[in-house]
């Protein structure tokens, strides 16, 4: 089949340190045919300050023209994730309008301006009681609603990221949110736009059982698969078992991106 990593960072994010020819290199080795490098532009940074609403293409676009072309049996395509870009859609779009980008990932990785806006890593740790975690996680809901309207994303990143981080022993997961996570997939369905099983660096695939049967069931088929590796080793992080997954639930393509289009690729071809 035609393999792709469509979700991992390097040292263009300010979380890894990873060189894009190092994060090439290990995908080629784990039998990956295509990638698509989606670095990091946040929107707040994890105490709830604003970033720049403008991104420099100019590291990336360079990092990326000089892996792209030397590496025979693997396409490197230029991505991006971005991080609460509900927060100025306007300039989002702005940014992505780049004829190199092939493909953008809506990511939250803060809650919404009206809860403070922190990184949702930072709050989920502060998690005192079972509440809090919920308090996150209607947040989430509510700004992934208000993402869902914006035009700046090919796919919603990592839909379960707070279950990431609130602590285990509360035994949360996003049942409770099912019929607005519902509404949730219907507009990305209606919109021709989709959602990726993002592996977490190999953490996160059972967890994602529930969330991608919901889709499924709804007739979502765009889906693009992701290790959100940060370093080399994590590249292609439990593909085989993501696959697995996604083949039981029944869903027959993997997705890559052509000029923000989805070309769909078959899962057992
Ligand atoms: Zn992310
Ligand atoms: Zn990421």
């Amino acid at each position: 089949m035609y393999l792709s990593d469509y979700h991992f960072h390097t040292r263009c994010s300010p979380d890894s340190a990873a060189p894009l020819a190092r994060q090439v290199q290990a995908a080629l080795a784990a039998g990956v045919r295509e990638v698509c490098v989606t670095d990091h532009w946040n929107l707040l940074d994890q105490r709830g300050n604003r970033l720049p609403a403008v991104y420099d293409w100019g590291p990336s676009l360079d990092q990326w023209r000089a892996v792209r072309d030397g590496r025979p049996g693997l396409e490197v395509r230029l991505g991006v994730e971005v991080g609460n870009g509900v927060l100025d859609p306007a300039a989002v779009d702005a940014c992505l309008e780049l004829p190199e980008l092939d493909f953008v990932i809506g990511s939250l990785h803060s809650q919404s301006a009206a809860a403070g806006g922190r990184g949702i890593f930072t709050v989920a740790r502060e998690c005192a009681k079972k509440e809090d975690g919920i308090a996150i996680l209607d947040d989430y809901m509510d700004t992934l609603e208000e993402l869902v309207k914006t035009a700046g994303w090919d796919v919603l990143g990592h839909v379960i990221y707070p279950l990431r981080y609130i602590p285990e022993e509360y035994g949360l997961d996003l049942r409770p949110w099912r019929d607005r996570l519902a509404e949730v997939f219907r507009a990305v369905i209606a919109q021709g736009r989709g959602i990726e099983l993002n592996t977490s660096a190999g953490a996160t695939v059972e967890q994602w059982r529930e969330v991608l049967a919901l889709y499924r069931d709804l007739g979502g088929e765009a889906l693009t698969l992701g290790s959100d590796a940060h370093r080399p080793e994590h590249m292609a992080a439990a593909f085989p078992q993501a696959v697995e997954l996604l083949k039981e639930l029944g869903f027959r393509w993997l997705c890559v991106y052509r000029r923000r289009t989805p070309l769909f690729c078959k899962l057992d071809g």
